[in-house]
């Protein structure tokens, strides 16, 4: 008989300091094993083919509807997302399982591609095992963008959660897991030493969002044997108001999409840039609407900013917020702290030799910085290694025509930076390496192989 002590994570409520539960610590050394098994998995579940393993999945979306509530508390409580805000993404996610499974689907399908003498089928086929790795700030959300077109392409899965919200995580996991065959997902518990041994075992993709340096160590330790990665890392995203732009809306923009999530989004809004023709007006409704963002205990239905999700990210975006007033940034509202809490807050006068206009922030607060002419902003948003999303308010040609200027990946005109169902989620630059969703993100879940016959015989013309 062999007696083994497990070892276990605790998922602490960042808002109460309180333990929400634990999870056993999967051990290193457990970890080979644990793919192997994934691997003798694939073969079953490669052998249900496309149709099979959709059929067999289909049921899962509303099973997550089902659970959405309790998962969206749990989000909650292990990293004080608002109440709204986590049961909008629990419930988003059981919503969209059902469409991605679709495009998912359809993206895989075989593919004819003929001329007058070849008639060609592309085959896309699983990889094999596939590793995903996932942030804490969306715990389910971004695990399901890793997990759902792996599965489907018929690729089994071992999901290492962020070791902050390992709950949300295991929660997701066992829904799936009440309908697909053992072994096919399985989930691994801990840190960054579990995420360094899952990417060096015998995997064939690496699916990670997280950061960028975490992604650049993902990058490199997959290169001596070419695993193939998808990598959807932090962005430094700006806004951009032209002097044509609806104040109103913009400023609305601007607060809701520097404060979500307590700034905690990989598409926060971090910089913004307004015109001087209207930066006294639209400064002054940022302010306001500001005001009116109530923070508190997330569970409390009314409050819109929660805690940050530890210490450690609170310090970090303390350390930016000071540096930034010391170098000369205007603090016009907000700026008080207590406990995991920050303030939404508003600087204004920002300039790019401050820190904050650079690295990734991860928190509530809005910087502003004046501009002068459509050239100097576009300048202003590229001056960054990071490329994942933005926004330009203005008049629609006129906010276009910025738009195909700036180097993210995703641009909203007047709106967020997410596109129309069926189109990719996609950081450029140092913000992204492979995306995902949409026909082309989904087919780099697949390896894709070609056979060809003759339509008829030709000669060679040489
Ligand atoms: P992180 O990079 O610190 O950690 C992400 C995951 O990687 C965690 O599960 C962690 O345990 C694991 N990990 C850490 N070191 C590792 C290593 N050496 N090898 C393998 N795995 C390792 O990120 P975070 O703090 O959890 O999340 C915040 C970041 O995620 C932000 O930069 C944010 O912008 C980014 N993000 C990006 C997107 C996107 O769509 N591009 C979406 C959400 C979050």
């Amino acid at each position: 008989m062999s007696v083994t002590t497990e070892i276990m994570l605790e998922s602490i409520n960042p808002a109460t300091g309180e333990i929400v539960g634990s999870v056993p610590i999967t051990p290193t050394a457990a970890i080979a094993g644990i793919v192997e098994k994934a691997r003798t998995a694939q073969k079953s579940w490669n052998a249900l083919g496309l149709e099979g393993r959709h059929a067999l999945m289909q049921p899962i979306a509303n099973r997550l509807a089902e659970e959405a509530p309790k998962i969206g508390k749990l989000i909650t409580a292990e990293m004080g997302k608002s109440t709204p805000e986590a049961q909008g993404e629990a419930s988003y996610t059981a919503d969209k399982f059902a469409t991605e499974l679709e495009d998912a689907a359809a993206a895989f399908a075989p593919e004819i591609i003929e001329d007058e003498n070849v008639k060609s089928t592309l085959y896309r086929d699983p990889l094999g095992v596939s590793a995903a790795i996932t942030p804490w700030n969306f715990p389910e959300l971004m695990p399901q963008q890793c997990i759902l077109p792996s599965l489907v392409a018929g690729n089994t899965v071992v999901f290492k959660p962020s070791e902050d919200t390992p709950l949300t995580g295991q929660a997701y996991a066992d829904v799936l897991n009440e309908f697909l065959p053992e072994g096919v997902l399985q989930v691994v518990h801990g840190a960054d030493d579990q995420g360094k041994k899952l990417v060096a075992s015998d995997i064939n993709l690496v699916t990670f969002v997280g950061s960028r340096d975490v992604g650049a160590k993902i990058l490199t330790a997959c290169a001596p044997e070419l695993k193939r990665v998808i990598l959807e890392l932090g962005g430094k995203d700006a806004l951009i108001v032209l002097a044509d732009a609806d104040i109103e809306a913009a400023a609305s923009f601007a607060v809701q999409n520097s404060f979500r999530n307590s700034g905690q989004v990989c598409v926060s809004t971090e910089r913004v840039y307004v015109d001087e023709k209207i930066a006294d007006e639209f400064e002054e409704l940022v302010i306001a609407k500001t005001k009116e963002w109530k923070q508190g205990d997330p569970t409390d239905e009314t409050v819109k900013v929660g805690p940050m999700v530890h210490s450690t990210q609170r310090d970090l975006v303390l350390e930016q917020l000071n540096g930034a007033i010391e170098d000369g940034a205007q603090l016009r509202c907000g700026g008080g702290t207590h406990d995991n809490y920050i303030e939404p807050t508003v600087l204004t006068n920002c300039t790019h030799d401050m820190r904050i206009m650079h690295d990734e922030t991860f928190g509530p607060i809005c910087c502003i910085q004046r501009f002068s002419g459509d050239d100097e902003a576009i300048a202003l948003a590229n001056e960054t290694p990071y490329g994942l999303g933005g926004a330009v308010f203005g008049k629609t040609e006129h906010a276009i025509k910025v738009a195909r200027q700036l180097t993210p990946g995703m641009v909203g005109i007047n709106k967020a930076c997410g596109g129309a169902q069926g189109t990719p989620w996609v950081g450029a630059c140092q913000s992204g390496y492979g995306y995902h969703s949409g026909r082309d993100g989904h087919r780099q879940f697949t390896q894709v192989r070609m056979v060809s016959v003759p339509k008829q015989i030709v000669k060679p013309k040489y």
